[in-house]
């Protein structure tokens, strides 16, 4: 079988023999004869809206609309369509002017400045937003509420009343509401799942491509909001999840397991980057700081957005946070290697071994022909109790260990281990120290278990390895015995209060006080951003408040070089998906402040919906959900091997025929 993936050609294993370009002619076939036979739908839809002229149609027009030609059509790399089979004509008709990713990117950058003006305006005079936006009925509607109202107010001549004000009142909501609507543009229909995901994937699309047995295009679908399928098919939250419909009937899809179902067979079989980019379009140089999530998902759309991108990193491999601090028996290094293979062969540039502030500066950069920055430098200073000491004395920062078990160079460990903390980066480092030989290891933390920020799921997995939970509990100091840790001194705790700072301060109960032995300590407290390179005096302006992303102002007239700041080290330590979607807006943002005509010369109309009927019934089968098989807990302790395993092919088509395709139905 013959795809397209981002406008190559590309072999895929996992089809059948070779039908694409038959299948599609006679697609095409099916729409010519509808033409003779004088129909005015189907074909001509079709015809139209690749873009064919109906007077020149021959038989060397039928070559012309094989797969193979099609970029001189306008579908040019469409992530769905690459291959038209029987019976799925109907497909790309309302896929109209459906073009490359870079238009659609493009569009989107644009779209996003037109909501924001159609806001200003709106709150200069109702409907003037939807006006300048093109939404005409929209705009008459909310012009024409204003001087409904102010005429009701005028004919109120009987002197001020409190009718007069709720009238007043009324005009006021009226201008507020249409301020939010025009800021907000016109909706489209979301499913739960889509909406819930911080990187908006299109997940009803992704689940039925892997329905269809197509998981290349399933995983296109996912590159096109996050280039971490890998990472996010094992290690996600899941918001999505939490919100699928299907928990109502029985469970949720196993959505994160369907992803990486896509994500490990789409990069065996080969996933191809983007097309090339056309001659003539403007190519800026942008470096960025940082190759974790927020950082390579950044240089990722700027790749794809024509721009020349080069990733600067201390560490000798791209990756972050996903390649050195997540557990390799959750994410094996071979996943986050193919995350990362396809943002390089988009051409990005990885420079390896280089510290911002010490073998790089704004000025250098500069210097060396840049036109913007971006600092993604996330959030990787460890916080430490009061008291504790050193490594020679048994203590360890998480992040630390973490690395060091990831590059194979901690020491066994042995006898009792104390993990402080209750996030994700403790009860990684909790199953690591299990692995690592210690006898006895314990998560202490100042929540109740239902409190702790890990994910649920990762607490358990813990606790069935071995770790025991000590919880609601605080260290109140640590006891040394010749310069080693023994144990600390711990107390209860009754409540956790936030206090003025915004810093938390647990409460706790006098007089509970009692010993808890360790061999080892490892602080899992929390991290903070180290942003010291940065100027005295540079200031932040917030561009984009959901994802995080600043602008960055610098006090003095030199550097001029435009830079800019996202992912956790705005943020805070967050999650990849998150860090992800805040290099997304960073880079759209770069790239609108860098070429402004090209942004503002964006047009496109995205009618896509796929065609296939949403769920109408709901059956037995649907209400059980699918697993994954997995190590069990004895095995996972003794091996750093992926707990985790991928979903059997049966199971991720089962899995996925449950999938409600809840966007069609709204
Ligand atoms: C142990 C652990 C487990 C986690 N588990 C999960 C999980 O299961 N699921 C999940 O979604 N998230 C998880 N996270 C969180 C997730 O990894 C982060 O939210 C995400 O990686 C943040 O991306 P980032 O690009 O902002 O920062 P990072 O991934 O931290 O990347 C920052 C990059 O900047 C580089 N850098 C730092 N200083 C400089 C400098 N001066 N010059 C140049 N480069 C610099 C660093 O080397 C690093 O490569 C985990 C985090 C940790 C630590
Ligand atoms: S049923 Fe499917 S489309 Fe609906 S919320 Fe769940 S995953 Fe999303």
């Amino acid at each position: 079988m013959q795809l397209f993936i981002g406008g190559s050609l590309v072999r895929s294993r996992l089809g059948s023999p070779p039908r694409a370009s038959l299948s599609f002619s006679s697609a095409m076939d099916t729409a010519l004869s509808r033409r003779r036979r004088g129909s005015n739908t189907a074909g001509d839809a079709i015809f139209s809206r690749c873009g064919v002229d109906k007077r020149i149609m021959s038989s060397s027009l039928m070559d012309s609309l094989r797969p193979e030609n099609l970029l001189r059509f306008g579908y040019k790399d469409c992530v769905l369509c690459e291959v038209l089979r029987p019976g799925e004509e109907e497909r790309c008709r309302d896929c109209s002017g459906r073009l490359g990713q870079r238009d659609r990117l493009l569009w989107e950058i644009h779209r996003e400045r037109i909501r924001r003006t159609a806001g200003k305006l709106s709150l200069l005079y109702p409907g003037l937003g939807h006006l300048y936006s093109g939404r005409t009925l929209y705009g008459i509607f909310w012009a024409a509420l204003l001087p409904l109202t102010l005429v009701l107010v005028l004919s109120l001549r009987s002197g001020i009343s409190i009718g007069h004000g709720f009238l007043l009142l009324g005009a006021g909501m009226v201008w507020w509401m249409a301020f939010v609507d025009a800021r907000r543009g016109p909706r489209e229909p979301v499913a739960p799942c889509e909406s819930a995901c911080p990187a908006h994937i299109r997940v009803p699309d992704y689940i039925a491509l892997v329905r269809e047995g197509r998981p290349l295009e399933a995983l296109a679908l996912v590159h096109d909001k996050l280039p971490f399928a890998a990472f996010c098919g094992r290690a996600c939250p899941h918001p999505c999840e939490q919100e699928c419909v299907r928990n109502e009937w029985g469970a949720p899809i196993s959505i994160m397991a369907i992803k990486r179902y896509a994500a490990d067979l789409g990069y065996a079989a080969g996933i191809s980057p983007s097309s090339g980019i056309e001659e003539g379009v403007p190519r800026p140089r942008v470096a960025v700081v940082g190759a974790g999530a927020s950082g390579l998902s950044a240089a990722d759309t700027l790749a794809r957005l024509g721009a020349r991108v080069t990733v600067f990193d201390p560490n000798e491999e791209p990756g972050g946070m996903m390649r050195y601090g997540a557990a390799e028996f959750r994410f094996p290094a071979e996943g986050i290697r193919a995350d990362v293979s396809p943002i390089l062969a988009r051409g990005v540039h990885f420079r390896g071994g280089v510290t911002f502030d010490r073998d790089a500066t704004f000025a250098s950069l500069e210097k060396e022909g840049f036109d913007a920055v971006l600092i993604a430098v996330g959030c990787r200073e460890a916080v430490r109790l009061p008291g504790a000491g050193g490594e020679h004395q048994g203590f360890h920062d998480a992040l630390s260990f973490l690395l060091r078990v990831r590059n194979h160079r901690t020491p066994r460990l042995h006898g009792r281990v104390v993990v402080i903390g209750g996030g994700n980066v403790a009860i990684d480092a909790a199953r690591s120290a299990l692995r690592m030989g210690a006898s006895d290891v314990t998560v202490a933390c100042i929540e109740s278990r239902e409190a702790m920020p890990a994910f649920p799921w990762e607490i358990e997995a813990a606790v069935s390895e071995g770790a025991t939970l000590l919880t609601n509990t605080a260290v109140k100091r640590f006891h040394l015995r010749d310069d080693v840790v023994t144990a600390f001194e711990a107390m209860k705790v009754e409540r956790i209060d936030i206090d003025a700072a915004g810093k938390i301060a647990p409460r706790t109960v006098s007089g509970s006080e009692f010993e808890v032995p360790a061999d080892a300590v490892v602080m899992a407290i929390g991290t903070r951003p180290d942003l010291s390179f940065l100027p005295d005096g540079i200031r932040r302006k917030e561009v984009d408040r959901r994802h995080h992303v600043f602008r960055l102002q610098f006090p003095e007239r030199e550097p001029k070089i435009l830079a800019y700041i996202c992912g956790d080290c705005v943020r805070g330590s967050g999650t990849v998906v998150e860090a992800s979607a805040s290099g997304r807006a960073a880079a759209m943002n770069i790239f609108a402040d860098l070429c402004v005509e090209e942004v503002r010369k964006a047009r496109f109309r995205d009618n896509y919906r796929r065609r296939s009927e949403p769920q109408v019934t709901d059956r037995p089968e649907w209400r059980v959900r699918r697993r994954a098989e997995r190590l069990s807990p004895g095995s996972a302790r003794g091996s750093f091997e992926e707990v985790e395993k991928r979903l059997a092919d049966r199971c991720a088509h089962e899995e996925s025929e449950r999938c409600a395709r809840c966007n069609l139905s709204l």
